[in-house]
């Protein structure tokens, strides 16, 4: 066993477990007849090495390492950008009907009235929620949401007869941003943001110019700010025929607040697996639909959901402008449904509620930990909050070991090092689904660990010291990283 990475197991795996001759379950021989026809060219000349072990060694072991797992049905995630919120279990439930999961994207109109009136339904109500003139739910992600976007501004300007190569990105972006221009032939050109963090109508109107196709905002920008010249940068950027692509990944402090089309965007997508009630984070599937402004309607993805003269729902492609297809069918339809029952159960004062319940938790984080930890763009934040381990630097303390020390006490460490602006940034969302209780105690346990960074430095630097795995060295485990288990008695390479 690799002995320095910190990520071993400290049990024995599966493959060590179990004994020859154990199994789970015997089935009766079907019979020769029974047995599917595989050539013999494609047998196996040996039989695999699996483990050889009993129903309930698979269950305890496999049992014992779900519960290594943290989730947000465990404990607080205050993950920042990425908005670990609790999602309902009405939800799951209303994506789990067999109506839902059994419906296939071939079958014709006719028999799917009632998947197609949901993805309606789901528009209108994205319609309402951004203020766009049009939604696609087609894109899988918030990044393939972001390319979609920019081809759509890509196709809007050919269509005007312009070649325009670059799109302005702030400092404080997602990576998402600059990658997404990159992949759609764009060069992404950083501007860099205001002394008060914020997006500098000054800067954007020196970058602006006639070769820049847009510019890509992410509003409240990853500092947690809005950024309030926004109105203005939208219309200097459109005065020089450029569009304004915003990133809406996380629209929890907008919400039946603020509708972004009417500071000036021209085209935006949603993460619903951050805002929307598809739990996140677990590497899939997501969804990122695509609202577009007028300008920019006739160029969304194909197929969409129209409505014939007898009410009836069905997908057409029939579009000229589209950009086209960008996946295969229609959408991740049951992340859809989960948001469409979110929004259905909360209704528009549910959402607004989201909103300043997000909004107030996250300032009052901020207000309980900016006497103890440098807080670099000081005053209100909206649904996130920024930090530096500036002052525990000076102790040796840095933003890794008060994400680590903080498992020791049970939570879900905030997102490090990133906005990429702030040296050592400490990223906190609460996320309007916590009570102040919970605050309570993360609040504490954070002040606890600046305490102890000037007490007991190196206790942060061996953190954590209560979870089933250590601290990894993550450049070991990048470099050398041990991806499978050996046969029995050989060491891992
Ligand atoms: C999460 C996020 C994205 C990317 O979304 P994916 O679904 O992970 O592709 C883009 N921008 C911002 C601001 C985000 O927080």
């Amino acid at each position: 066993m690799a002995a320095t990475s910190g990520l071993e197991i400290l049990e024995p795996s599966i493959f060590e477990r179990g004994a020859p001759g154990r199994c789970g379950m015997d089935l009766p021989d079907p019979g020769r007849d029974a047995r599917p026809a595989i050539p013999g060219s494609l047998l196996r000349k040996r039989p695999a090495a699996l483990p050889e072990v009993s129903e309930v060694e698979v269950v305890r072991h496999f049992t014992r390492l779900s519960r290594r797992n943290f989730g947000v049905d465990l404990g607080f995630y205050p993950l920042g950008s990425c908005t670990m919120k609790y999602n309902p279990k009405a939800c799951e439930e209303a994506a789990s009907l067999p109506g839902f999961t059994g419906v296939h994207p071939l079958f014709p109109a006719a028999l799917t009235q009632g998947a197609l009136s949901v993805m309606w339904a789901l528009e209108e109500a994205l319609r309402e929620v951004t203020g766009m003139a049009a939604v696609s739910l087609a894109p899988a992600a918030g990044a393939h949401g972001e390319w979609t976007g920019l081809r759509m501004i890509r196709a809007a300007l050919r269509r005007r007869g312009e070649n325009r190569t670059r799109i302005l990105v702030p400092d404080t972006a997602h990576g998402t941003n600059p990658a997404s221009s990159s992949l759609c032939g764009f060069q992404a050109v950083e501007v860099k943001s205001s002394e008060a963090g914020l997006l500098d109508p000054e800067a954007v109107a020196r970058a602006m110019d006639g070769d820049v196709a847009a510019l890509m905002v992410t509003n409240p920008n990853t500092l947690g700010l809005f950024e309030r010249d926004l109105p203005r940068i939208a219309a200097l950027v459109h005065e020089k025929g450029g569009f304004v692509y915003g990133d809406g990944a996380n629209l929890n402090a907008l919400l039946g607040k603020v509708r972004p089309a009417s500071l000036g965007l021209d085209v935006i997508q949603l993460n619903l697996h951050k805002t929307f009630s598809t739990p996140h984070g677990g590497g899939g599937p997501g969804a990122g639909p695509v609202g577009a402004a007028p300008a920019l309607e006739p160029f969304l993805p194909v197929p969409r959901v129209v409505r014939g003269e007898d009410g009836s729902l069905s997908l057409s492609e029939d579009f000229p402008d589209s950009i086209g297809r960008i996946r295969s069918f229609h959408g991740q339809f049951l992340v859809l449904v989960r948001a469409l029952a979110y929004i259905r159960g909360l209704g528009a004062a549910g959402l607004r509620r989201v909103a300043e319940v997000a909004v107030l938790n996250a300032n009052y984080v901020r207000r309980r930990l900016e006497g103890t930890y440098h807080l670099p763009y000081p005053g209100p934040c909206m649904h996130e909050v920024v930090f530096s381990d500036r002052r525990q630097a000076r102790a040796g303390v840095h933003t890794m070991d008060i994400a680590k020390r903080l498992m020791d006490h049970g939570f879900h460490p905030p997102t490090v090092y990133f906005p990429l602006i702030v040296s050592g940034a400490l990223m906190i969302e609460p996320t309007e689904t916590e009570d102040k209780a919970t605050l309570d105690e993360f609040i504490a346990a954070m002040l606890e660990i600046a305490r102890e960074a000037e007490e007991d430095p190196g206790r942060l630097h061996q953190a954590p010291h209560r979870t089933s795995v250590s601290r990894a060295d993550e450049v070991l485990a990048a470099r050398k990283p041990v991806l499978t288990w050996p046969e029995r008695g050989e060491s891992p390479s």
